[in-house]
């Protein structure tokens, strides 16, 4: 590492920056970060280094609960890696990148095997081996599980492993910009967040794990400070495409409360994971009917995310939801010691609230979970910027118009390993950052940085931040229409204007950051609505009231680059065809037949 002062005359707002030389920088230290450093330090790459904006260990990753998914066949061994594609596809209504849905669903039996071995905590079955929970729209048991706190349980393991392999890790930093000339990645720019050093990464290679965008919604199951479309946002700038954005997972049962009640408000909106309709969870209105009767009688409550948050949101809108805006989800019929032994941290967390789950129902709506866009890849993960990957919840292509729910913690080990193995083959050092793109590129986004830094304008950080979240939920939510969405562009212009003008603290701030992500999020949310206004049509989670309709043209994915003159432009392209195999799982015609849990 080098210090730089730049202090010069002509040069007086250039702040002082370390320089970090490094052949491959992981922007990201969750599930997808972790596994590639893994692969790269098998193969023998030590030069390497895994960033992350939080402590070591902490990433959105620990949050994920109900499980992970991987054609094992513990319970059912006619379930194969083709049939799991098949469900993928299926449930991703064929919008998804057949590839690398096979990529993924092909490795995962190992995956969890190796997951296993490096002492993830998996629930099991009596005979020892890794038991598999039934999960929506999957015609087999195939989600396996450490409990519902199967994401903290799987980083555990992967860190454990990275530090076996002594993969260099470094704690909150923030990365602001990648550092390209559009075809070729040089590194990157970002901050200490807690020295508020400003750094300057020389790297050939980045591998950009840095999450999704759901939080860019204000009703959404994220950690508020992850997933504002850092990832994304970053791989855009620096030239690469992003593609599918408007598709965007609003999960059925997030948790519904009394947002006047200060003990219940923090809640609002939180997860409960799918494993509880997995379990038996049913789903009831204030009239007492168990409406999943009338939209989906074979598969009932565990029909696919999408149709299950359309029916509590119709549900809801027609005056049949509950005082705080739900619906009841009860597993009351099930006794309290096998809802502590398969579902523990929801039972405490409904526990401290004062709701025994094994004697009451809790209250749930929907509410936005995973964004299924991204950064658009090629098979190993590589944008077409030379050198940066974008990997697990940042990329595009494997979940479709709608994500299978534990399709995307095995996504994130899948593609670590097809990106590192990649990766491995052929880097060879830090490469040199020319003086154009820092001179061009890196310098005046250092001076931006600084001038950010205690700016006194008129509008507050956190304020412009929450607009934009009640933009998406407002415009771009579960029903969307030409009218509402092209009111939510204008809208964002406004905010965009205000975000020149806020108020700012040092760089060491909580609202420094925030304003930072205010940037990654305006990026986010534009494609966001780009993409819903341009596809004129209903498929999975984009769902047009004045395009209720799937149209077979539109089996196409939409890609967004930064146009010449600055602007977001778009393109379509046709999706693939998948292999053989698959196919015939598709005709075979699998499906989950709910009532064989009951
Ligand atoms: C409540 C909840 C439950 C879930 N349950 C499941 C489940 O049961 N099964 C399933 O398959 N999926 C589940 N998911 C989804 C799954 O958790 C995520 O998709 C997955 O963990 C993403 O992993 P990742 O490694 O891609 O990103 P993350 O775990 O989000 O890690 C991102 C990393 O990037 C870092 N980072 C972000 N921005 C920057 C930046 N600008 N500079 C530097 N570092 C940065 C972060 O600090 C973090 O280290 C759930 C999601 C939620 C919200």
């Amino acid at each position: 590492m080098s210090s730089h002062d730049t202090t010069g005359a002509e040069r007086t707002s250039l702040p002082a920056y370390d320089q970090i030389d490094v052949s491959v920088l992981v922007v990201g230290a969750g599930a997808a970060g972790a596994r590639t450093a893994i692969e790269l330090a098998e193969h023998g790459v030590e030069d390497l280094l895994v960033l992350g904006k939080r402590n070591h260990g902490d990433a959105h990753t620990t949050w994920a609960r109900g499980g992970i998914n991987g054609a094992l066949g513990t319970h059912d061994p006619e379930d194969s890696w083709a049939i799991h594609a098949a469900d993928t596809l299926n449930e991703g209504h064929f919008l998804n990148d057949p590839g690398k849905v096979e990529t993924v669903t092909e490795q995962m039996p190992e995956r969890l095997r190796e997951l296993d071995e490096w002492g993830m905590d998996f629930s099991r079955t009596d005979g020892g081996e890794i038991d598999q929970r039934f999960f929506g729209a999957q015609s087999f048991r195939r989600t396996a599980f450490a409990g519902d706190h199967t994401g903290e349980s799987m980083l555990n393991a992967l860190v454990d492993r990275a530090q076996e392999l002594s993969v260099p890790y470094r704690e909150n930093v923030m990365v602001t910009k990648l550092l390209s000339d559009g075809e070729q990645l040089y590194g990157a720019v970002g901050f200490d967040m807690d020295t508020g050093q400003f750094l300057l990464f020389n790297a050939g290679t980045v591998v950009l794990a840095a999450g999704g965008y759901a939080a860019s919604y204000n009703r959404h199951t994220s950690r508020d400070d992850e997933n504002n479309g850092d990832g994304p946002a970053l791989a855009y700038y620096a030239g690469a495409e992003l593609m599918d954005m408007e598709f965007v997972q609003f999960h059925p049962t997030g948790m519904a409360v009394d947002e006047s009640d200060p003990e219940w408000e923090p809640w609002s909106g939180r997860l409960v994971t799918e494993a509880v309709r997995g379990e038996g969870g049913r789903l009831y209105n204030t009239a007492g009917e168990r409406f999943m009767e009338r939209y989906s009688p074979d598969q009932m409550e565990l029909d696919a995310r999408d149709v299950v948050a359309r029916a509590i949101a119709k549900e809801i809108k027609e005056g049949r939801g509950t005082e705080n805006g739900g619906v009841y989800l009860d597993l009351s019929h099930k006794d309290a010691a096998f809802i502590q032994e398969r579902l523990p941290r929801m039972y405490e967390r409904f526990q401290e609230l004062g709701v025994d789950m094994a004697a009451e129902p809790v209250e749930v709506a929907p509410t936005a979970h995973y964004g299924m866009g991204g950064v658009a890849v090629d098979e190993h993960g590589e944008t077409s910027v030379d050198g940066l990957f974008a990997i697990g919840e940042t990329m595009a292509g494997v979940h479709g118009a709608n994500r299978l729910g534990g399709n995307s913690l095995a996504e994130t080990v899948a593609f670590g390993v097809v990106a590192g193995e990649r990766i491995a083959e052929r880097t060879d050092g830090p490469g040199s950052l020319p003086d154009s793109v820092v001179g061009g590129v890196a310098e005046p986004h250092l001076r931006d940085l600084s001038e950010l830094a205690g700016c006194n304008g008129d509008h507050d950080v956190m304020d412009v931040f929450t607009a934009i979240q009640d933009v998406l939920w407002d415009h771009a939510g579960i029903l969307r229409d030409e009218a509402s969405m092209r009111a939510g562009l204008d809208a964002l212009d406004d905010l965009r204007h205000k975000a020149t003008d806020m108020s700012v603290g040092p760089v060491t701030s909580r609202s420094f950051e925030f304003a930072v992500d205010v940037g990654f999020m305006l990026t986010a949310a534009e494609a966001v609505l780009r993409g819903g206004l341009e596809r004129t049509e209903s498929r999975g989670a984009h769902y047009r009231t004045d395009n209720p309709e799937t149209d077979p043209d539109w089996r196409q994915n939409i890609y967004f680059e930064l146009a010449d003159l600055g602007g977001m432009s778009t393109h379509t392209e046709p999706v693939g065809t998948s292999s053989q195999a698959v196919q015939d799982a598709l005709d075979e015609g699998h499906e989950l037949d709910y009532h064989q849990l009951e």
